[in-house]
């Protein structure tokens, strides 16, 4: 998979505000190789998927149920996200985790429906600061990526510590290249040769100013980005970034 950089609008964005921040995604993705992705809130996805349709931007849900459909209130099912227009979906992002309570094994239901419905799953793992501060980061995220992905996963993964999402603060280089270089040992020990192909992203407070030491770190596939992409210039600032570093072959 080439570098992806995918953008997760979270809880921003009415309808025509959404419409035109991807109108102007469309425009700038006409110079750029990486792959492109966004993930508005769910009422705009179809409008967005809509203004995408034909470009080379793909379209995501930010979560969806474990189950196909029925008796549950207030939720989405992968199905639903495939009828809107969307072709990936974040799972187990932290916000989820935190204020709604998931917990690894509702994230791996998750991740099952939504391959089930031909959905490509990003599940997001990444620890707290004081599990950081106390030593025990790649533990923590050890056991999430157990719990978290099945036995089959064929989708990407997103390092995201929670202590650098929206707060601007970001690891070190060399700590990014710890933490993924043990995420690749990781889905080997536990997936076998198949998890070789699994991206892993990194995620949390990536700017235009910090995507290319970010990107060049080996085993970083790509970013996910937040606050910053509800600017087209700087989302697209960071894909030129990605594809400065030459990780990706030109789009034919
Ligand atoms: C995120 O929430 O996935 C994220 C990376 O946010 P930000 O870029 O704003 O830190």
């Amino acid at each position: 998979m080439p570098t992806l950089i995918a953008g997760n609008w979270k809880m921003n964005g009415l309808l025509a505000e959404a419409e035109s921040l991807a109108r102007e995604v469309r425009e700038g993705a006409a110079g750029i190789s990486c792959a492109l992705l966004v993930c508005p809130p769910f009422t705009a996805l179809a409008a967005v998927a809509r203004v995408l349709q034909g470009s080379p931007v793909a379209v995501g849900g930010q979560d969806c149920h474990w189950e196909a459909s029925g008796a549950h209130t207030g939720d989405i099912s992968a199905a639903m996200l495939r009828d809107a227009g969307a072709s990936w979906v974040v799972l187990g992002h932290s916000e989820r985790r935190g204020e709604h309570g998931e917990i690894d094994e509702t994230v791996r239901q998750k991740v099952l429906a939504a391959t089930a419905a031909g959905l490509t799953p990003i599940v997001c793992v990444g620890e707290t600061e004081d599990q950081r501060q106390s030593g025990r980061e790649t533990e923590v995220v050890g056991w999430q990526i157990e719990g978290s992905l099945p036995k089959d996963f064929a989708g990407v993964l997103a390092y995201e510590p929670i202590w650098a999402i929206g707060t601007g603060r970001t690891p070190t280089e060399a700590e990014v290249a710890t933490m993924h270089g043990f995420i690749r040992e990781e889905l080997g020990r536990q997936f076998g040769g198949a998890a070789d192909a699994v991206p892993i992203l990194y995620g949390g407070s990536v700017k235009p100013e910090n995507a290319a030491s970010l990107l060049a770190v080996p085993e970083v596939g790509g970013a996910l980005v937040g606050g910053a992409s509800l600017r087209a210039a700087d989302f697209l600032a960071i894909a030129r970034a990605a594809d400065a570093l030459s990780k990706t072959a030109p789009r034919a």
